[in-house]
């Protein structure tokens, strides 16, 4: 229940799309794999799936060599796509049988990952009359059909409406109880609502590797006052616990103090104190969301 990825690069033409990345995976949790458009997150599945090749460095999954043992690693691993091509003419469990066989995996494992994936009340219509999340579905089942170790997941959720993201996240959730999930996405509240972990990759460069439980206790917090006239951003920096304040547009400016306890009415008391007057005042989060503006955003 392994991936291992050591100083990886990957050049397409003179473009370095990978850069250098390291990171080890062995357990069954969900592994967030987060960055902006374009930071290379499809290009490292297709590497960890067999469909591309490294220029430098190695990686393993489950122990078997993505270059040398193909078949061993393709039976290890479950792979969504981005952009998952299924046959829309095919019936549901057609689709299904019809990638079962290229597993040589059983008609009973068929009916066990519809029920699994949820598809069960959609599996006797035709991919083309499914939602967008009921196909996704249909993705996460073809990947499931092998029972693989390792599951990979290129944007699951992307283009779901707010129910079926809801669905599919929990979906995700229970199938990373017993397998190894690693996931990417470029949205940060996606990593909070699924993943134990979050590695963050920008520009083709691992940028932070956490686990979620510590980056909530990093007891970090942001508040965005708004007021009705210019201030000196160090003039803010003089509140209590203020660590950090940027000035982000017109009058509004976020705070970022090293605490968790709320300091709202601090800013408020301050505003009072100072003949301020306060026209927004919000608490912002999380500290996964600083995180991830502070290391792509440059
Ligand atoms: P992400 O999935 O994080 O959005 P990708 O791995 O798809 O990023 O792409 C990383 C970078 O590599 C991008 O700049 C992209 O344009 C480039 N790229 C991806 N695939 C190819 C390709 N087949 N040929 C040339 N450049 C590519
Ligand atoms: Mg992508």
């Amino acid at each position: 229940m392994s991936i291992e990825v050591e100083g990886v690069s990957k050049i397409y033409g003179n473009q370095r799309a990978l850069n250098k990345v390291s990171f080890k995976i062995d357990k069954p949790e969900i592994v967030g794999f987060l960055g902006p458009n374009g930071a290379g997150k499809s290009t490292m599945m297709k590497i960890l799936t067999t469909y591309l090749k490294v220029n430098e460095g190695h990686a393993k999954v489950n122990g078997y060599h993505v270059d040398t043992n193909s078949k061993e690693v393709q039976q290890s691993v479950g792979y969504l796509p981005e952009h998952n091509p299924l046959y829309l003419e095919h019936y549901v469990k057609e689709y299904l049988a019809f990638n079962a066989k290229i597993y040589g995996v059983s008609k009973q494992r068929i009916d066990d990952v519809v029920e699994l994936t949820g598809l069960t009340p959609e599996a006797h219509k035709k991919i083309s009359q499914l939602s967008k999340g009921y196909r996704q579905r249909v993705g996460l089942a073809t990947a499931l059909l092998h029972n693989p170790e390792v599951l990979i997941l290129d944007e699951p959720t992307t283009g779901l409406d707010p129910n079926q993201l809801v669905d599919i996240r929990n979906l995700i959730k229970s199938i990373g109880k017993t397998k190894t999930v690693f996931l990417s996405t470029h949205i940060m509240q996606e990593v909070e609502a699924m993943c134990d972990r979050v590695i963050i990759i920008n520009k083709g460069e691992i940028v932070a590797d956490k686990k979620l439980k510590d980056l909530r206790d990093e007891k970090e917090q942001v508040v965005i006052v708004e007021f009705d006239y210019r201030i000196e951003e160090a003039f803010l920096l003089k509140l209590p616990k203020a660590k950090k304040v940027v000035n982000t547009h017109d009058f509004v400016y976020e705070i970022t103090f090293k605490t968790s306890e709320d300091m709202r009415s601090y800013v408020f008391d301050f505003a009072h104190d100072n003949q301020l007057k306060i026209l927004q005042l919000n608490q912002k989060n999380t500290s996964l969301e600083s995180l991830f503006r502070d290391l792509t955003i440059k």
